[in-house]
C-alpha cells in the first residue's frame, strides 16, 4: 500500500479557508498577517522556489534570529514540498556554513544582523536572502489579497491578483525539518524529522500539554530554530495567534507587557528563562492572578528543572506550567508533566512527581533499559528509550549513527532515568554527565537538587573532575544570589544531612555565572574543561 500523502502546509491552507481575515502573525502588538495573507505569501514564495527550479525534497536553510518571516519561510517551503533546515542563530557563521553545506541547502534565508557581525559571508547556497533586505520585499510582494481582508493588516497593491499555487504533495515520511543537534562532541548530526513526526507532535500538544483556542497567542521568545518554532504547528491547527516579540528574544518585562496587551500568552521556555520570569514577577511584586493576565501556559523543558525552582514558580506565578521532555530526535514528544500533576499537592508522591518529567506522551512508549537493551525493574536507573510516531526517520546521510540510535524501532536517547509504578519518568543525567567516583555511580542532579536548597544559592552545576585516587571526584560550581556570600561549610553540612557521604562535592567553585548555550542548557563540557 502506498504511504499516505501528508504536507503540513495543508494546516495553513485549512486556516486560510476557515478564517482568512483572522489576525495570525504579530510583531509585538502590531499585526503583520492574517491567516489569508500568510497563506498568500507562502504561495507566492512557493511559486518563486518553483520558478528557480527547486525540486520537492530540496532543502532551504533558515539562519535567522526570531522573526515574523520565519513562519512564512517555513510554511512557504513546505507549500513547495521543500524541507526546512533551521540553524541556531547563535552559531558562528562558519558553523552555519558547515550545516548549509552538509544539508546542501539550495537557498538560505538570513537575518543580516547575525551574518554581518563577523564580516564573514555565507557561500554554498544558490541564493542567500536577507529577509529584511530589498530582495526579500520583491519575493514577498504578494499578489493582490482579498480586499475584504482585515484592512489593519496592510494595504495591497491594486494590480495584485490572488495567487493560487497548489501545495506540492508529500508522503508522510518525507523530510520536513532537518534539525542539527548541538553536537557537543564531534560534528552536529542532521536529524531527519518528517511531516508525520511533526503532525504527531502537533496533535500531542492537545492531548498531553494544553488546550488551545483561536483567542490564544503563542509568543516566540525561545529560539524558533528549536522546539519553540515547531510549536507553531499546534497553534496553527487551532487557529491561534503567533507573536514574535520586537526584542526578538526573551525580555521578561516586554513579555509581561505584551501579555497584558494581547491577552495571556503561551510560550515554550527553558528552565533558566522560567526562572527569570519568576524573578521578574517577584521583583515587581506581581500576584499570581496578575501573572495570569500575562501568561496562560508556560511549557518548560530542554534542561533539568529543579524541584525547588518549579515550586517557587508555581507559588509566584500560579498553576500555569507544564513540563515536557523530548529531544531533537523526538521533538517535544517524550513525556509530559501536566498542570494537574504539578498542582496535585495532596498526592502522596507529589514531591517525587514534581522532580520527575511526567509520563509518556500519548503517541509514544517509554522504556528504561540496561546497556544491552533489557528492561530494568522499576526504580532502577538505565537508559531512556522512546518509541512512537514522533521519532525521527534517522540521521541525515549517516546510517551508522542511525543504526546506533535506533534499534528495533526504539530510540536510545542517551538520557539516564528511572520509571515508577505509575509511569512517571525521573531523569538522572545524560550518560556522559554521570560521575563515577571510587567505582560508585553519582548522578550530579541529585547533588544539585540538595545544594539549591542552601540559603543564597541561585544556580548549581555539578561535574566530575579527574582524580588519580578516585577516578573522578565531585566538584560543584555554585552561583550565589545577588548580595549573598556562600559559606562552603554550610553547603557541606547540608549535603551531609541529605545525601550519602561519598556523593558530597570534594570541591566548590563559587562563580558569578554558569556557561550556557543558546537554549539555556548548562555547558558541563566547558565546566569539565576548566577542571582539566
Ligand atoms: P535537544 O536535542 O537539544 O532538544 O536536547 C535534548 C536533551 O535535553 C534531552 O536528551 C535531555 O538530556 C534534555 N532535556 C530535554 N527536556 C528535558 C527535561 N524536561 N528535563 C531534563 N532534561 C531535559
Amino acid at each position: 500500500m502506498p504511504e499516505p500523502e501528508l504536507n503540513l502546509a495543508h494546516l495553513l491552507q485549512r486556516q486560510a479557508r476557515l478564517a482568512p481575515e483572522c489576525p495570525a502573525i504579530f510583531l509585538g502588538t502590531q499585526g503583520v498577517a492574517t491567516h489569508g495573507q500568510w497563506a498568500q505569501r507562502c504561495q507566492r514564495l512557493a511559486a518563486q522556489f518553483q520558478a528557480a527550479g527547486l525540486q520537492p525534497g530540496d532543502r532551504v536553510a533558515l539562519f535567522m534570529r526570531n522573526h515574523v518571516r520565519y513562519l512564512e519561510v517555513m510554511f512557504g517551503a513546505w507549500w513547495a514540498g521543500l524541507a526546512v533546515v533551521p540553524i541556531n542563530a547563535k552559531l558562528h557563521v562558519r558553523e552555519a556554513q558547515w550545516i548549509i553545506d552538509n544539508a546542501q541547502a539550495r537557498w538560505t534565508f538570513v537575518t543580516a544582523d547575525i551574518t554581518s557581525d563577523t564580516g564573514e559571508h555565507l557561500t554554498g547556497s544558490e541564493r542567500i536572502v536577507d529577509v529584511d533586505g530589498p530582495e526579500a520585499d520583491v519575493l514577498w510582494q504578494g499578489p493582490r489579497l482579498n480586499p475584504t481582508l482585515n484592512p489593519a493588516f496592510g494595504a495591497t497593491h491594486p494590480n495584485e491578483t490572488p495567487f493560487d499555487t497548489p501545495i506540492t504533495e508529500r508522503r508522510r515520511d518525507d523530510l520536513a525539518w532537518l534539525f542539527y543537534t548541538s553536537g557537543t562532541t564531534g560534528r552536529p548530526k542532521g536529524v531527519m524529522i518528517t511531516h508525520h513526526n511533526l503532525m504527531t507532535m502537533g496533535l500531542a500538544y492537545f492531548t498531553d500539554v494544553d488546550a488551545i483556542s483561536p483567542q490564544d497567542c503563542i509568543a516566540y521568545a525561545a529560539p524558533m530554530s528549536h522546539g519553540a518554532g515547531i510549536y507553531a504547528i499546534p497553534h496553527l491547527m487551532a487557529g491561534a495567534r503567533h507573536m514574535v516579540p520586537p526584542s526578538g528574544g526573551f525580555d521578561p518585562a516586554e513579555l509581561f507587557a505584551l501579555g497584558q496587551q494581547l491577552g495571556p500568552l503561551s510560550l515554550f521556555a527553558a528552565p533558566t528563562i522560567v526562572k527569570r520570569l519568576v524573578d521578574h514577577a517577584e521583583q515587581t511584586a506581581l500576584s499570581a492572578s496578575a501573572c495570569g493576565q500575562s501568561f496562560k501556559t508556560v511549557v518548560y523543558g530542554g534542561a533539568p528543572m529543579y524541584a525547588a525552582d518549579i515550586q517557587r514558580a508555581l507559588r509566584v506565578m500560579g498553576p500555569r506550567f507544564v513540563q515536557i521532555y523530548g529531544q531533537g530526535e523526538s521533538p517535544m514528544v517524550g513525556t509530559a508533566l501536566s498542570r494537574h500533576h504539578l498542582q496535585d499537592t495532596a498526592h502522596p508522591r507529589h514531591a517525587e512527581r514534581l522532580a520527575s518529567v511526567g509520563v509518556a506522551q500519548t503517541p509514544v512508549r517509554i522504556r528504561v533499559t540496561d546497556a544491552q537493551g533489557q528492561d530494568l525493574p522499576l526504580g532502577e536507573v538505565g537508559e531512556v528509550l522512546i518509541q512512537g510516531d514522533s521519532v525521527m526517520a534517522g540521521y541525515w546521510r549517516n546510517p551508522e549513527a542511525t543504526a546506533h540510535a535506533i534499534q528495533n524501532d526504539w530510540l536510545f536517547t542517551g538520557d539516564m532515568g528511572c520509571l515508577d509504578a505509575d509511569g512517571f519518568l525521573t531523569l538522572k543525567d545524560r550518560s556522559k554527565d554521570l560521575i563515577i567516583s571510587g567505582g560508585s555511580n553519582i548522578y550530579p542532579r541529585e547533588i544539585e537538587e540538595v545544594l539549591l536548597h542552601a540559603p543564597g544559592v541561585a544556580e548549581v552545576a555539578v561535574v566530575g573532575a579527574p582524580d588519580a585516587e578516585w577516578g573522578e571526584v565531585v566538584v560543584a560550581f555554585v552561583v550565589p544570589q545577588a548580595g549573598h556570600t556562600i559559606e562552603t561549610a554550610v553547603l557541606d553540612a547540608l549535603c551531609l544531612q541529605e545525601i550519602a557521604r561519598f556523593k558530597r562535592p570534594k570541591r566548590y567553585e563559587i562563580v558569578t555565572s554558569l556557561p550556557k548555550n543558546n537554549y539555556g542548557k548548562v555547558l558541563k563540557t566547558e565546566l569539565r574543561q576548566r577542571l582539566g
